[in-house]
This record gives C-alpha cells, structure tokens and sequence, in this order.
C-alpha cells in the first residue's frame, strides 16, 4: 500500500482540533482516527501500539537483533487538523498524471492557480490530490501518519536492519497543546523527527521564539465637558502604545528570519482598552530585547499618565530549537545527507512559527521536523502529490538505515 492511499483513508474521519478546551483531546471525534491507527499499527504487527487515555496513540519496532544498541529513532506526526476551516465530509480529487496548470476545486468555484501557487508546474506529471474546494485536505498532517505508517509497513517485511524505532500519533497540534501530555520516557526514544511540513526534502530545525504581550489600559472616565486636564483615555492610550513599536517589525512586512510584533486583537472604551500582540523573533537575543521594548513602553506611559495606567503582562509560549538541535547535528546532517542519496537538494528552512518538535527538544526529546510533500494548509487549497509522499517515505527509511550503520 503507497501512503497517498492510506492518505485517502484517513481524510475520510474527522479530527478538527477546537481552540480554548480544558481537556486534551480538544474534541473526543480525534479518538475515531486514534484507535483506528493503533489497530492498523497491531495489524502490521506493532504488538504494543496503543492509545492512552489523552488519545496519543504509541507503538515500538523492536530492534533487528544484533542492532539494540543502534540510536534508538522515533517518528512522530499528528492526527487532527485545524480548526480554521472545515475538516469534516473531505472529498478529495485525485489527478493522475497532472498536467501542471490550474485546477478547478469541484463545484466550489474556487481555482487552484499557478499564479498563487508557483511551484505548481514543478509538480506536473505527478499524482496530484487536492480538496473540492469545500474543505481542508487535512494531509497536514495526516500525511505525516499516513507515511509513517508505511514506514512501519516496510520494514516490518523484515528486509531492513534497524534499530528500535519509535512511533507517535498526537492529538491538538493544530491548537498547540500536541506536546503537552507526550510521554517522553514511555516512547523510549533517543532522538525523533515530526513529520509535519511542506517540501518534501525539507528539514527544519530552527523557529521561532514566541510569546504573547497584553496591555491592560485603564483610563479616567470623565464628562467630555469638564474632561480638560483631568481625563485619561484608554482607547488614545492604547493607540499610543501601538505607535510607539517599530512600524516595519510587523508580520506582513517581515520574513526569514527577521521577528515581529503582532496585533491580533484590541478592543476598548474611554475607561478600559485591551492589546493583545504575540511577539516573534528567531534570535533570543533578539526576542528578549523585544520584550524590553514593550516593557520600557508600559513605564513610560505609566510615567506620563499615572501609576496603574498601563499593565502589561508577558507570557512565554514557545522557544527556538535550534539551541537544542545544535549538540546533535547529525539528525539534520544524516537527513540531508539521505536526500541528497534520493537526488534532492536539502531544503533547511527556518519555520517562522512553532513545532511540537520545538516543546519536545526543550522537555529532552530533540526533534527537528521533516517535509511530507503537502502545501498551502489551513484551508481550501491544500495539496500534496503520492510522488511526493513516496519521498519522503523514503527519506524516513534512508534516516533509519544511515542509524543503524552508526
Ligand atoms: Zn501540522
């Protein structure tokens, strides 16, 4: 069985994350792929896979003997998709032997275009699966399970030397909560590598740091008449702040490997106003200066104003791998490597936003990510190719036999 098929399987259930929930799983529908995943993984004869009771499904590959004492491996990706457009009722298209031009998405009206998607002709020639254009695709990142998973196909033929090989399937990523309850120790791996991402010879290692900024401005709410010298408000305030952050470092003027603030939402009146930014920036040094900034505008406001105008509240979210990568560069070396073997040209990109990768290097799991051949996620246009997937199968097990050499 080739991934894209297993592919087409998986879209069929839905597992749309949902933001704001207590519990993890965000929403109980993602347990139907779970225990559908944990049985295929028993039926290729992964006799321990199981999922636990927050709905991650694990399982091991023993090593071949005589390679127990190989790198033991794990290879991750995750089952639900995100909740920025509609995940349920998928009806994918399959076009054999793409001709490299547009593409009508069903009766949706909308067009997968060359002119939105230039790398579009590069994929001419190739099984292409998209959307009918009424939901997401949902190969982020059941892509990544559906190659994974024919990993474990292959080299349960027994055919290929290995170490010990780990597998996990995580709920909620698409909420950020995927690496929150991961049992690191229990999945008993050395290393591991996410499979969640776009070209398939792309390998990633680097992103973002992260975290959110609130500015609570609290204003003096006076009768406009008699407001001269005396009314402070909250919504100018707020406008203020704004002003004082560099214009440029915003997301839409901002790339590679330049950070930003972001406004994602204000709200306010004369009495109270509301700011809430997340802030970016690949270099902690960076990063850390940012928040400095924003600190040095909530005191100066406070100083002009009055004590207690503005508050400010910072609160960390996520944090670059790289500096967890860097003592274990043979898992980026080994992977490009191996796609240099395969005829591609290693693409390391850095992710300008964050992986469950990143949390699980910091927990003491280190965890670059690797491309699965999917593109343009989150919504309508999302495409992969069964080419594509075969790839980076096949880098998965090229990584897994450069370790058991070592
Ligand atoms: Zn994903």
């Amino acid at each position: 069985m080739r991934a894209y098929e297993r592919l087409l399987d998986y879209v069929k259930v839905y597992t749309t994350s949902e933001d704001g929930q207590e519990q993890i799983p965000s929403t109980m529908r993602q347990f139907d792929l779970a225990r559908q995943l944990a049985e295929e993984l028993k039926e290729l004869g992964v006799e321990d896979a199981f999922v636990d009771a927050h709905c991650y499904v694990y399982g091991t590959i023993p090593a071949t003997p005589g390679y127990e004492d190989c790198t033991k491996l794990g290879f991750i990706a995750h089952m639900d998709t995100a909740p920025d457009f509609c995940g349920e009722n998928v009806h994918p298209q399959i076009i054999e032997n793409y001709d490299g031009k547009d593409v009508k998405l069903g009766e949706s009206g909308r067009v997968l275009s060359v002119k939105q998607f230039p790398h579009l002709p590069s994929l001419k020639g190739r099984t292409l699966i998209t959307t009918d254009g009424t939901t997401l695709l949902g190969a982020d990142d059941k892509a990544g399970v559906a190659e994974i998973m024919t990993v474990v196909q292959e080299l349960m033929k027994g055919e290929r030397p290995h170490g010990k090989v780990c597998i996990a399937f995580t709920p909620d990523e698409e909420v950020g909560c995927g690496a929150d309850l991961f049992d690191i120790p229990g999945f008993g791996a050395d290393y591991a590598y996410t499979l969640d991402g776009g070209y398939e010879a792309e390998v990633v290692y680097e992103n973002f740091n992260a975290c959110g900024a609130e500015f609570q401005v609290n204003g003096v709410n006076i009768h406009p008449g008699e407001a001269k010298d005396r009314m402070v408000n909250a919504s100018i305030v707020a406008m203020e702040i704004n002003s004082m952050l560099p214009a440029c470092e915003r997301p839409e003027h901002t790339e590679l490997y330049e950070g930003f603030y972001h406004l994602c939402a204000m709200s306010g009146n004369v009495e109270k106003a509301e700011l809430h930014y997340i802030v970016r920036d690949h270099d902690n040094a960076a990063f850390e200066a940012k928040k400095k900034t924003l600190a040095l505008i909530a005191k100066t406001l406070n100083e002009k104003y009055g004590e207690g105008t503005v508050a400010l509240t910072i609160t960390d979210q996520y944090q670059n791998m790289a500096e967890k990568i860097k003592p274990c560069m043979h898992l980026i070396e080994n992977a490009q490597a191996v796609m240099r073997e395969l005829g591609y040209e290693p693409e390391v990109t850095p992710v300008r936003g964050g992986t469950d990768g990143a949390r699980l290097s910091y927990d003491g799991l280190p965890c670059p990510n690797l491309g699965t051949g999917g593109y343009a996620f989150h919504g309508p246009f999302e495409h992969i190719t069964a080419e594509g997937m075969d790839v980076a199968v096949q880098i998965v097990l090229g990584i897994i036999e450069k370790y058991a050499k070592q």
